[in-house]
């Protein structure tokens, strides 16, 4: 059955390696505007999910429909323009630009040759950055080099480097790690303006992060799911606190 109101449909996708199944016949939904949560201990799968979706790690079987598009025969590529963002945990800017020209380089700027030969510092493209500069919490900071970033200021820059790609799901692998508490909470707060618009999926494994900001949480399991549903209820699942919240 067709569901069009899912952003995400993810169904019985599995992966071997070498005939071990890190992801094994999953199945999960993401709304739109929904902050779903990865969680469960090391080697539940976790990764390899997002790097399923995103298109870096092919699947065995399976299906992952973005809106009306089916993302596993599509190249990693197509699947960033078809609005998939992927933040990796580590962060990755261009150390030696500034804020600006960070956010600028990662402004879409189609296929034509005169598009890829040419910045185009216009007043779109200006008022573009400044707004998400506002977002991720950098506006007095355009001209400065991302070098002299906090770590966490960094993380921030990487995400409004996605957002300027508009994509309709963001993922991130624990955008909060090494991160003060200050940071986190700064963090959270931007997470919740992001589901505004979009959808998000977080692997995280800071529990008090993890209340902050989800509107479902799927716990994964040796490649399956152990339980899914609302924070309150997937913390007090018997099953989950026997293989991940008890130690
Ligand atoms: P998590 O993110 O939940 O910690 P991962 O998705 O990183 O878990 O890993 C799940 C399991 O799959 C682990 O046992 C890991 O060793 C294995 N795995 C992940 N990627 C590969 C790969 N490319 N080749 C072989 N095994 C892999």
């Amino acid at each position: 059955i067709h569901q069009t109101s899912f952003v995400l449909s993810v169904e019985d996708l599995t992966v071997s390696f070498d005939g071990f199944k890190a992801v094994d016949g999953l199945t999960f939904y993401v709304e739109p505007n929904e902050c779903r949560v990865m969680i469960g201990p090391n080697g539940a799968g976790k990764t390899t999910v997002l790097d399923l979706i995103c298109g870096r790690t092919r699947a065995t079987s399976g299906s992952v429909r973005f809106k009306d598009q089916e993302l596993l025969t599509m190249r990693e590529d197509q699947i960033v323009l078809a609005g998939v963002g992927r933040k990796f945990q580590t962060p990755s800017v261009y150390e030696d630009l500034s804020v600006f020209e960070n956010l600028e380089l990662s402004y879409p700027r189609g296929h034509s040759v005169f598009g890829s030969l040419f910045f185009r510092r216009d007043a779109e493209v200006k008022a573009r950055i400044e707004e998400i500069a506002e977002t991720i919490f950098l506006a007095d900071l355009l001209d400065e080099k991302a070098a002299f970033l906090s770590h966490g200021q960094k993380q921030w820059l990487e995400i409004g480097m996605l957002l300027i790609q508009d994509p309709e799901l963001l993922m991130l692998d624990e955008p909060v790690a090494g991160m003060s508490v200050a940071e986190r909470k700064k963090t959270a707060e931007l997470l919740n303006r992001i589901i505004d618009h979009r959808s998000v999926i977080v692997i995280e494994h800071d529990m008090g992060f993890v209340e902050d900001i989800a509107t479902r949480v799927t716990v994964l399991h040796q490649g399956k799911t152990l339980s899914e549903g609302k924070m309150d209820k997937v913390k007090n699942d018997p099953k989950v606190i026997e293989v991940y919240l008890g130690h």
